[in-house]
């Protein structure tokens, strides 16, 4: 149980219902900002503005899945009022209050350690990202199909990287009975990529590699799929890139190839935000019970 744990939820999208949802069946006091429009009351969660926030009786502050934005600005699909998190705003918590999200950027990074507050990044986690994995993959396979006119089955797909969402996406797509080939930079990526029955090759020889595909699926979150890369790629090429903002591809280049290039972030939010929610609440609430207990205030 969560008895006696104060948190804030501060924005997020459909995933924050399942986690506000779970933290607050499990007896958490939850302060809701960001939720103004949402019709369904949570009993045991509170909606207010952000100056209304007991700050310094918070045990943690929950961000959207994104963190915030450059400027500490929070997304909320709740509300139309403006969020920030500020560091002036954090300064008046309890050192012991802890931040959660699921990314983070320089700016969330800067504030947190600039106020010695610890910083829960829970996408980091393999659990969750491997978990994750399974909706971003279900919603890759629906860009596709909206986005072809072909079978993903006898067609080549080429999934670049090989962690957590490469390995599901190049299963998944396999699976579907698509020719999948996988790049990696590890020779021990190759072996496993060979052992599952894909087409391996290194990523320094992607530009050799892409005159056949007919998908290009991005998993790594850096400038991979280059200008040199794209020019070498049949016209008809799809482009979905899943590495975050701004992900893998030179989508300028490929616009002007015409080659369609889509960037394809937050998909676990957009196809299936119960199931994506549950993930982070199931381990979300393992982490606050953990941190509640360790600085010696549960049971
Ligand atoms: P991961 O497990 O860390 O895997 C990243 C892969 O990229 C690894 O194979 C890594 O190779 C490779 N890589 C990283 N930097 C590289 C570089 N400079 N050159 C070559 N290879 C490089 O991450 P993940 O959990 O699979 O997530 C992948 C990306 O998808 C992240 O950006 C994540 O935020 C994003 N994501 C997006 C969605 C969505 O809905 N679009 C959902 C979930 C995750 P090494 O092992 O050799 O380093």
């Amino acid at each position: 149980m969560l008895t006696g744990i104060k948190a804030a939820v501060i924005g997020g999208d459909a995933r924050q219902l399942e986690v506000i949802r779970k933290l607050t069946e499990l007896n958490a006091t939850l302060f809701l900002v960001g939720f103004d429009q949402l019709d369904h009351g949570f009993t045991g969660a509170k909606k207010v503005d952000l100056d209304e926030l007991p700050l310094s009786e918070l045990h943690a502050i929950i961000l959207p899945v994104s963190g915030s934005g450059p400027n500490g600005e929070i997304e909320t699909i709740f509300s139309n009022k403006k969020i920030s998190l500020t560091e002036e705003l954090l300064k008046q918590t309890n050192t012991s209050c802890t931040v959660y999200s699921g990314i983070t950027n320089d700016y969330l990074t800067k504030c947190t350690k600039a106020l010695n507050r610890s910083h829960i990044k829970l996408f980091e986690r393999d659990d969750v990202a491997i978990y994750n994995s399974i909706p971003t993959v279900e919603g890759t396979i629906m860009m596709v199909i909206q986005h072809t006119d072909t079978t993903i089955h006898q067609s080549n797909i080429m999934v670049l990287g090989f962690g957590r969402v490469g390995m599901s996406v190049a299963r998944t797509f396999a699976s579907l009975g698509g020719h999948v080939s996988v790049g990696a930079r590890k020779s021990e990526h190759l072996a496993r990529i060979t052992e599952m029955g894909f087409q391996p090759f290194y990523l320094d020889d992607l530009e050799q590699q892409v005159d056949q595909i007919d998908v290009c699926i991005n998993t790594i979150p850096a400038q991979i799929v280059t200008a040199e890369v794209i020019a070498k790629m049949p016209s008809h090429t799809l482009i979905i890139d899943l590495a975050s903002k701004p992900g893998g591809t030179d989508f300028r280049f490929a616009e002007k190839r015409g080659i369609k290039a889509l960037l394809a972030p937050g998909l676990p939010g957009i196809v299936a935000p119960k199931t994506a929610g549950k993930i982070i609440a199931k381990v979300l609430t393992q982490l606050l019970i953990a941190d509640y207990k360790g600085k010696g205030q549960g049971k």
